[in-house]
């Protein structure tokens, strides 16, 4: 429901994902007058499904872990496989090293931002939805947004609205990774096979030669498949985006055998506007977080677990701010210092992925020093890796260094000869 007018708040949220509806209620609870503006009416159709175990310390913060463990569908780990079916890795969180969270949850999103929104609201946050913030005017004691239903005064702004990046794009601080410009296309089908017991709950990385599909079984019926590739290789092909779907289903053996018996339960939706970053993340009355921050390729889930984290570090800078003006510029560039950090490890994870390397050594027969456990570790969302973890990465880097040169594992196109002659375009 819109208001004509807001009083003065003192953080303005633009955006209810799960970024902006965390720092709205650590805000909230820290004694903060917050208002939130989401654009859309909730539930809506949303991507991004698995949540990685280090979320669960803040899923007890903000008092929801309760709920999760009610509706969400668990999730012990993932697994990734050749698209031709001759190579899997499967790895579980309880295997990981230094990881104080052995499982996760995979949710649809429609539930779960909802969820988080109306706990935002239960705590005082004034929520307008839907409430589209159209453009905003900084000074020096704060800032003014303008919405379809009126003005806000507030004194700091949070931007959480996610690609929309409504800072970023006003201040235009965002730039792409030219070497990740990807086209992802997705929906939610019923009837995909799954394996039994905890294998049946794994998300499941399925890597093709040019593309890669995800699924993610999002509870005990539905299935959230997607596909991601060049997306130059989508231009190409001029179809549409769900006859990319089809036919890239249709070309993996793996993808084909599991979904023989799928039927697609919601539309075809599909996303262009990959990797990204803000040059910038904090101004003198403004910050940013979650994806308005900056959007990695989600390959390993880190999207929501990004957003969360950064959320949680963004309403302590703000209401440090707000006790310590003098202070508060000094603790957002810390915050982003941090956050680029976070990001620039994730990066590095994603610019490996896509090469072939990476998954010669990841899906290779028993790799020696726990390097598994150590990775695992990191993609679970641990991202203060103690030493024993950090060496490995280390090593797992220089592995995938010495791969590229010399064969320390059969590489991909040794896979490529062992699969069938269909599967020698994806795999
Ligand atoms: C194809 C794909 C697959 C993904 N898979 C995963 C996954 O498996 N696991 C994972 O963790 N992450 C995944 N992600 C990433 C994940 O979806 C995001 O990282 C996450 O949703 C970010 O949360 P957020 O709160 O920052 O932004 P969002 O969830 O995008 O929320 C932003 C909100 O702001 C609102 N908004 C936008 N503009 C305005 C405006 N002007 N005024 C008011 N409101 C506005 C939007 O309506 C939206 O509700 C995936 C992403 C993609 C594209």
């Amino acid at each position: 429901m819109l208001r004509a007018m807001a009083s003065h708040a003192d953080v303005a949220i633009i955006g209810g994902g799960p970024a902006g509806s965390a720092a709205a209620i650590l805000l909230a609870r820290a004694g903060r007058r917050v208002v939130l503006c989401e654009k859309e009416a909730f539930p809506r159709f949303k991507i991004g499904e698995s949540l990685l175990p280090h979320s669960l310390d803040l899923f007890d913060k903000l008092g929801v872990r309760e709920e999760l463990a009610r509706h969400a569908f668990p999730k012990a780990g993932g697994e990734i496989a050749t698209a031709c079916g001759r190579r899997t890795q499967r790895f579980y969180f309880e295997g990981a090293m230094q990881l104080s969270h052995r499982s996760a949850y995979q949710v649809e999103r429609a539930w779960f931002d909802k969820m988080l929104l109306d706990r935002a609201a239960a705590d005082g946050v004034e929520v307008r939805q839907p409430c589209a913030v159209t453009g905003i005017t900084f000074d020096e004691t704060g800032a003014t947004l303008a919405t379809g239903g009126g003005e806000i005064r507030a004194s700091y702004v949070l931007d959480c609205s996610g690609r929309n990046a409504v800072v970023g794009s006003q201040f235009d601080l965002k730039r792409s990774y030219d070497h990740l410009q990807k086209f992802s296309v997705f929906a939610h089908y019923e009837g995909v096979q799954r394996d039994e017991g905890r294998d049946g709950t794994l998300t499941r990385l399925v890597r093709g030669k040019r593309s890669w599909f995800w699924l993610i079984p999002i509870d005990a019926r539905r299935t959230s498949i997607g596909v991601v590739m060049d997306i130059a290789d989508f231009r190409a092909a001029r179809v549409s985006p769900q006859a990319a779907l089809e036919n890239e289903i249709a070309a993996a053996p793996v993808m084909h055998s599991r979904m023989a018996a799928a039927e697609r339960i919601t539309e075809v939706h599909a996303v262009g506007d990959y990797s990204y970053r803000n040059t910038r993340m904090h101004g003198q009355r403004w910050l940013l977080a979650g994806d308005a921050a900056g959007f990695i390729d989600p390959i390993f889930s880190t999207g929501v677990f990004l957003a969360l984290h950064s959320a949680e570090q963004a309403a302590g800078t703000l209401d440090f701010a707000l006790r310590h003006p003098l202070l508060g510029r000094l603790r957002m560039a810390s915050y982003a210092r941090d956050l680029n950090r976070q990001m620039n490890r994730y990066l590095r994870f994603v610019t490996s992925w896509y090469t072939d390397e990476f998954v010669d050594v990841f899906t290779a027969a028993n790799p020696p020093l726990q390097i598994p456990q150590a990775v695992n570790s990191v993609l679970g969302g641990n991202i203060h890796p103690n030493f024993s973890v950090w060496w490995r990465l280390q090593l797992f880097y220089l592995v995938l260094w010495v791969q590229k040169r010399h064969a320390l594992v059969p590489r991909l196109d040794d896979m490529k000869a062992e699969s069938a002659p269909e599967a020698a375009t994806t795999a």
